[in-house]
C-alpha cells in the first residue's frame, strides 16, 4: 500500500479509510483547499493562497479565526457524553457470581472472600479469592474475561517501541489498559487490567483508524508489559490544565497555528481532551495513522477544571 503520493500541491496523504463511513484524518484533496469553517466569510479557495496548514481533521482552515471555529465544533462534538460503559458496573454479573456459575469456586470459598473483602473493607473479590481461597489468578482473569465478555490476550507479538506511541502516557498509567500490538496492519489488540472499556477503545480507533480488538491480560502479564512500555519513549506530549471549553479550544488552535500540522485530530478519553498533531507526512507509519517514531509528531493532553 502506497504510503503517501505526492503532487504538485505538495504532499497530499492517502485516506485511512477502514469503515465505510469513517471520516478521514487527511485533508481529501489537497489541491482544492476550501476552508473547513462552514461559516468562513473569506470565501477562499484560492490555490495560490501561500497558507497550507494547519489541517485539522481533514480540513484546512484559511485564516486563524476560521481554525478556531473548526476546533470549538470539534470540541463541542467531544464535550457530549458518551457510552454508557462510562458507568463501569451497570449490567455486570458480579464477578464472584460469574465463577460460582462456572464451577470455578465453590460457594464457601465466595464467602469467604466476601467475608475478607468486607472485614477489611477494601481490594477486589478476585484478588481475595486468591489470597484466601488458594484460588489461581489465571482462573480469576477468565472470570473477568466471561464478566466483561472479552477474550484474555497474550503478551505474544508486543514491541514496547512500537506500543509506547499508540497513546500519552499519562493513559497508559491512569487507565488500567495497554496496547500490545498490531495484527496484520489493521488490528490494534488493547490490554486491559480488570475490565473492559469499550469508551477508550473507540477513541483508540477513531484516532489510529485501525479495529481496535478488547480483552485482558493477567495480572502478571499486565505488570511487565506495563513496565515495558513506560521504560520507553513516547510521542512528546505537552499537558495542561484549562478552565472551560472557551479556553480549551483556544489553547487548541493556538497549538494548530504554532505547531502547522499536515493533519491532526481531537479526542476526548475519559476526563482528557486529546490532540495529536503529524507535523510532517513522514511521521506515518504503516500502521493505520500509528506513527513509525515518535519524530515529527505531537500529542497535547488537556483536562479542564480542577482535578480531583
Ligand atoms: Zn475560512
Amino acid at each position: 500500500m502506497p504510503l503517501l503520493r505526492f503532487g504538485k500541491t505538495g504532499v497530499v496523504p492517502p485516506q485511512h479509510v477502514i469503515g465505510s463511513e469513517r471520516e478521514t484524518l487527511w485533508s481529501e484533496d489537497g489541491a482544492r483547499r476550501v476552508c473547513g469553517n462552514s461559516e468562513c466569510a473569506g470565501g477562499w479557495t484560492a490555490p495560490w493562497r501561500s497558507r497550507r496548514r494547519p489541517i485539522f481533521e481533514g480540513q484546512w482552515g484559511c485564516c486563524g479565526r476560521c481554525v478556531l471555529a473548526m476546533v470549538r465544533a470539534a470540541v463541542q462534538r467531544e464535550s457530549v457524553d458518551g457510552t454508557a460503559d462510562d458507568v463501569p458496573h451497570r449490567h455486570r454479573v458480579p464477578l464472584g457470581l460469574v465463577m460460582l456459575a462456572q464451577g470455578w469456586i465453590t460457594q464457601s470459598q465466595l464467602r469467604t472472600a466476601l467475608d475478607a473483602q468486607r472485614a477489611h473493607g477494601t481490594g477486589r473479590i478476585g484478588d481475595w479469592l486468591v489470597a484466601e481461597c488458594g484460588v489461581g489468578a489465571e482462573r480469576v482473569t477468565r472470570g473477568l474475561s466471561v464478566q466483561w465478555n472479552c477474550p484474555v490476550l497474550t503478551t505474544e507479538g508486543f514491541s514496547p517501541e512500537a506500543m509506547a506511541l499508540v497513546m500519552p502516557r499519562i493513559f497508559v498509567e491512569e487507565f488500567g489498559l495497554l496496547p500490545l500490538r498490531v495484527a496484520g496492519s489493521r488490528i490494534l489488540y488493547l490490554g486491559f487490567q480488570d475490565r473492559r472499556d469499550s469508551s477508550v477503545a473507540l477513541a483508540l480507533e477513531q484516532m489510529t483508524e485501525l479495529r481496535v480488538e478488547s480483552g485482558l491480560l493477567g495480572e502478571t502479564q499486565f505488570a511487565s508489559v506495563r513496565e515495558k512500555l513506560l521504560g520507553c519513549e513516547g510521542v512528546p506530549v505537552k499537558s495542561g490544565n484549562v478552565e472551560d471549553l472557551d479556553s480549551l479550544s483556544a489553547r487548541i488552535t493556538a497549538a494548530l497555528e504554532q505547531k502547522q500540522p499536515v493533519a491532526s485530530r481531537l479526542l476526548r478519553v475519559r476526563g482528557y481532551f486529546w490532540l495529536r498533531m503529524w507535523l510532517e507526512a513522514s511521521a506515518l507509519g504503516r500502521s493505520g495513522n500509528l506513527p513509525a517514531s515518535g519524530e515529527d509528531l505531537m500529542d497535547y493532553v488537556f483536562s479542564i477544571g480542577a482535578r480531583a
